[in-house]
């Protein structure tokens, strides 16, 4: 048999705001590996758990195609990509493990400054950019609000400035980045945290029995981690 059917793979962002915490957590799972620079793979010493460095908008879809058995990825990465699956009549082949207790933001609407804003309604009509297309659209309609979605790859919050939008719905945790971009957060649309994902294939025993161990241990850190907190 080759390695590959017995070592379990996950996926964590190869460098960004989850890739410490989500190594963290692995190390307090008792996993040991050194991560030399710049490399793509790190192998698991002491468990037969190896960890890919990717970008994190990539995870999702290397769960689903099989290259990896776990990923660690935002909830907001994980939601667009299921609806936008959804939308092309395609269910998501990957399954939320559990929740995990970093990675806190919220996707949400914000506007200029001088934008007038008396409630939800108040964007009817205008224009809206964003990253997250699919989790925006479903915002808009369930509350049968039409407006125009533009969609961008990155930089949304100058959209409004270089008059390519109204207003926002972006990522925020402290809000200094809208504060320093002029806007106000008035709208969450989806509250998230990072999440651990799994293939919903069926792995052999032995793979199997590593993703129930390292699930009991993801629990127990998280338990000390609350219980130092009271
Ligand atoms: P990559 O190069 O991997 O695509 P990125 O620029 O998409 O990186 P980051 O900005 O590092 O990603 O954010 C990764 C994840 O961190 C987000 O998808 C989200 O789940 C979480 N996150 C927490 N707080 C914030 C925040 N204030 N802004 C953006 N993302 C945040
Ligand atoms: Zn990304």
């Amino acid at each position: 048999m080759d390695t590959r059917q017995q070592r379990l793979r996950i996926a964590v962002q190869k460098s960004g705001r989850l890739t410490d915490e989500s190594l963290d957590l692995l190390r307090r799972c008792g996993l040991k590996f050194n991560r030399g620079k710049d490399q793509l793979m790190c192998y698991g010493e002491n468990m037969p758990l190896d960890v890919l460095f990717v970008r994190d908008d990539d995870i999702p879809d290397l769960v689903q195609e099989d290259v990896c058995d776990l990923g660690i990825v935002g909830l907001n990465v994980i939601e667009e990509k299921r609806l936008a699956m959804a939308a092309r009549g395609a269910p998501p082949r990957f399954e939320l493990l559990q929740r995990l207790d970093f990675g806190r933001c919220r996707l949400s609407l914000a506007v200029p400054d001088e934008f007038e804003y008396a409630g939800v309604d108040s964007i009817a009509g205008k224009r809206i950019a964003t990253t997250y297309p699919h989790v925006l659209g479903r915002f808009l309609r369930e509350r049968s609000i039409a407006a125009e979605v533009v969609t961008l790859s990155g930089a949304v919050e100058i959209a409004p400035r270089l008059g390519r939008a109204d207003l926002i719905c972006d990522l925020v945790s402290t809000g200094s980045t809208l504060i320093a971009n002029h806007l106000r957060e008035v709208e969450v649309v989806l509250e998230s945290q990072a999440a651990l994902v799994r293939t919903p294939i069926a792995l052999p025993d032995e793979k199997a029995d590593w993703v129930r161990r390292l699930l009991m241990r993801i629990d127990g850190v998280q338990q000390v981690k609350e219980s130092k907190y009271i």
